[in-house]
């Protein structure tokens, strides 16, 4: 049998808070990382070293789970892995272990450090990956480029013959070693390396962790006599304009309620009433720059938005490259990454018939 340590007790000092329970897409970090794990036959118990912080959460995440077992880790990384190790069933022929803050494990790449680490003459499977910068190394005569090929930057998930893990760590107990491979290198001399994975990285600051959310929005304005048409902030020639409170730019107001709704927020009409009269006529195009404030404020960013406006009358494709310019530009993200298209309902209902314009609008957000 095989077992897995996720190691889930630091102190997380570079990250501002305990990044083990960082919301990604809606589950807690250490959450993500288990369930490669959890879903992985060829392991048979997973034992999740915490801290006296996260340690009642993680056990509320995992109390319905059967594989996995929680246990108190210690004031540095020997220590923590000494307790895991602990806890590991004595039948165990390999063990796994894994940090915490990798999320992006796959179970090809647990897959992987198994079958080389029973192959592998040392017991062990360490997983890595080239630097892809240039790399200098500093010295007393300037700095030198180090060649990357020479270079491997090592990952988790690691794995080691159980027995003579073991060993290693009872011998290393005052050391303060960073990493398993060393403890296991001190003991052995020989490790067997594996290709790892570059997406398998380790959360350090926040801007590590990525989560893309989709929005959608969906607006339509009546046309009238004596109105501007605005749409995507252009003005364009037509004997009727939109109705509205605002100067009703059906696309634009599309594109906001896609975009609040990318970054979790209420939709435009909760934001900005139309009973509110400091929004009477008002340029939609100000109240985008307000709903990217929002995004601002909450540290999402809008990666690209894509609208279809729903139109008999008039013509619209001739505006269209300026609408996406104007767009880009107030919205803040390249010509490339905003998209508008028109079409009809070739004459059918109240859009056919010309009573007015319709939108519809996603974004995708960061
Ligand atoms: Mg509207």
């Amino acid at each position: 049998m095989n077992s897995a340590i996720v190691v889930a007790a630091g102190k997380a000092s570079r990250f501002g808070q305990d990044k083990m329970l960082v919301d990604i897409d809606g589950y807690p970090l250490i959450y993500r990382t288990l369930q490669a794990f959890i879903g992985c036959d060829a392991i048979h118990e997973i034992i999740v070293v915490v801290n006296t912080n996260n340690k009642q959460r993680i056990e509320e995440l995992f109390s319905d789970e059967p594989k996995v077992f929680i246990t108190l880790g210690g004031e540095n990384r020997v220590e923590s892995v000494n307790a895991g190790l602990r806890l590991v069933n004595r039948r165990c022929d390999f063990v796994v272990i894994h940090d915490g803050a990798r999320p992006y494990v796959t179970q090809a790449l647990l897959k992987r450090v198994l079958d080389v680490a029973i192959k592998s003459g040392s017991g062990c499977a360490i997983p890595y990956v080239y630097p892809v910068d240039t790399i200098y190394m500093e010295s007393a005569d300037g700095a030198n480029v180090v060649e990357r090929e020479s270079l491997m930057r090592v990952q988790t998930p690691q794995c080691f013959d159980y027995q003579k893990l073991c060993i290693a760590y009872y011998n290393a107990m005052r050391a303060s070693y960073t990493d398993d491979s060393q403890v296991y290198r001190s003991e052995y001399g020989k490790l067997d390396f594996v290709e790892g994975d570059p997406n398998n990285v380790k959360v350090t600051y926040p801007s590590d962790v990525k989560s893309i959310r989709i929005g959608n929005g969906v607006d339509s304005h009546r046309l009238v006599a004596g109105r501007d048409l605005i749409l995507g902030g252009v003005k364009i020639p037509y004997e009727l304009g939109l109705l509205g409170h605002s100067d009703a730019d059906v696309l634009v107001h599309a594109v906001m309620d896609a975009i609040l709704s990318a970054v979790g927020e209420r939709d435009i009409g909760v934001l900005f009433p139309d009973t509110d009269p400091q929004y009477k006529d008002i340029s939609s195009l100000a109240l985008l720059r307000k709903v990217m404030k929002t995004v601002q404020a909450k540290g999402r960013s809008v990666k690209s938005v894509s609208a279809v406006i729903v139109c008999e009358k008039p013509k619209l494709s001739e505006y269209i490259p300026q609408m996406c310019a104007c767009l880009s530009s107030v919205v803040g993200v390249p010509l490339s990454c905003v998209s508008i298209s028109a079409t009809t309902t070739e004459g059918m209902g109240i859009i056919g018939n010309g009573e007015g314009i319709g939108c519809m609008a996603v974004c995708l957000a960061e």
